[in-house]
């Protein structure tokens, strides 16, 4: 944790509450650590579910059961083909994509099963997927 430099000039109170050399184990910590947005790769952070995308909220938001093994159980993922089309993939068991574009929001696909693994993809990645679905629906 980083706290902005003091405008007086000297050592904020907040520095001193927790010494930098004492490391406090946190495996949830450590397991956030490992997880990326899917959308631009930034870090996943927050402090309570939704866990979220540090660089753009929206991209990203995770549901993350505490205990052991951590796994996220509802991941909401939002990004844009060109200015004009929006996907927001829901992932709670099932998978819903909602389309939206500058015609319409067409209505939700819902799919009985997990189309995505945002542990391990890309937005190109995602958007060739989507294409190759919605060209069958
Ligand atoms: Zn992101």
């Amino acid at each position: 944790m980083v706290f902005p430099p003091s405008r007086h000039g000297t050592p904020s109170a907040f520095s001193t509450v927790l010494p930098k050399t004492i490391k406090q184990a946190d495996p949830f910590k450590d397991y956030l650590n490992t997880l990326k947005c899917p959308v631009c790769q930034g870090q996943v952070d927050g402090v309570s579910s939704p866990f979220y995308c540090a660089q753009i909220r929206e991209h990203y938001q995770t549901f993350i059961n505490g205990d052991l093994p951590y796994a996220p159980y509802r991941e909401v993922v939002v990004f844009y083909d060109t200015k004009f089309r929006r996907y927001q993939i829901t992932q709670h068991g099932h998978t819903e994509i909602v389309v939206w574009d500058t015609v319409s929001t067409k209505a939700p696909i819902t799919f009985d099963f997990m189309l995505f693994d945002f542990s391990n993809t890309t937005r190109e990645k995602m958007l060739h997927r989507l294409r190759t679905i919605l060209v069958f629906q």
